[in-house]
């Protein structure tokens, strides 16, 4: 089966993040049937909805796998686990060691009780655009736009790259 593209999403902000955020990196290098094929900055940014909670540290992934959607997914979740999130304890949009989000798949549009693909956010959330233009350069998404478009609609957020004067 021919290797598909997948932009995967990362966010943590309990713990020392940075350092949550690049071990999660270095897991997705080791799941199976799967490359890394960029890495973005790491970014700082506020929390999203009503829960107080500190910062996130967040970044993009791209991969190329062999695998099917709903196995990545298992393969993320089990990252996340590794790295002590417990969801059975967890607020929704709550504060959490690791989140890892399936952003696109290849054109895949999936929409599982399990899995959206693309994620139903991702065009609102400038966390998740601005990592995916850093490493993937700007691209036309069917149905969405280019990626500097979205960028432009997405809200306001306070997003710093980090490692930036
Ligand atoms: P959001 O999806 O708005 O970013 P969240 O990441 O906080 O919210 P979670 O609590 O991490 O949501 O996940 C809830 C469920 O979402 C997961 O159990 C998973 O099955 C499902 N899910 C649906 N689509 C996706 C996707 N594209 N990537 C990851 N999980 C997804
Ligand atoms: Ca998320
Ligand atoms: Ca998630």
């Amino acid at each position: 089966m021919p290797a598909e593209e997948v932009f995967v999403a990362l966010g943590s902000n309990i713990g020392d993040s940075a350092t949550i955020v690049e071990g999660a990196f270095d897991a997705l290098e080791r799941i199976r049937d799967t490359r890394v094929t960029g890495r973005s900055a790491l970014y700082r940014c506020a929390a999203i909805g009503e829960i107080p909670q500190d910062d996130y540290i967040n970044a993009v992934a791209r991969l190329e796998t062999t695998l099917e959607p709903l196995i990545l997914l298992l393969e993320l979740q089990a990252i996340e686990h590794a790295f002590y999130r417990r969801r059975e304890s967890e607020q929704h949009w709550g504060p959490r060691t690791l989140d890892l989000d399936i952003i696109l798949f290849g054109n895949r549009e999936i929409d599982d009780s399990h899995l959206h693909v693309p994620h139903p956010e991702f065009q609102h959330r400038r966390f998740v655009l601005e990592p995916m233009l850093e490493i993937g350069g700007d691209r036309f998404l069917p149905g969405y736009g280019s990626l500097s478009y979205l960028i432009a609609q997405a809200p306001a957020l306070e997003l710093h790259k980090l490692g930036q004067p």
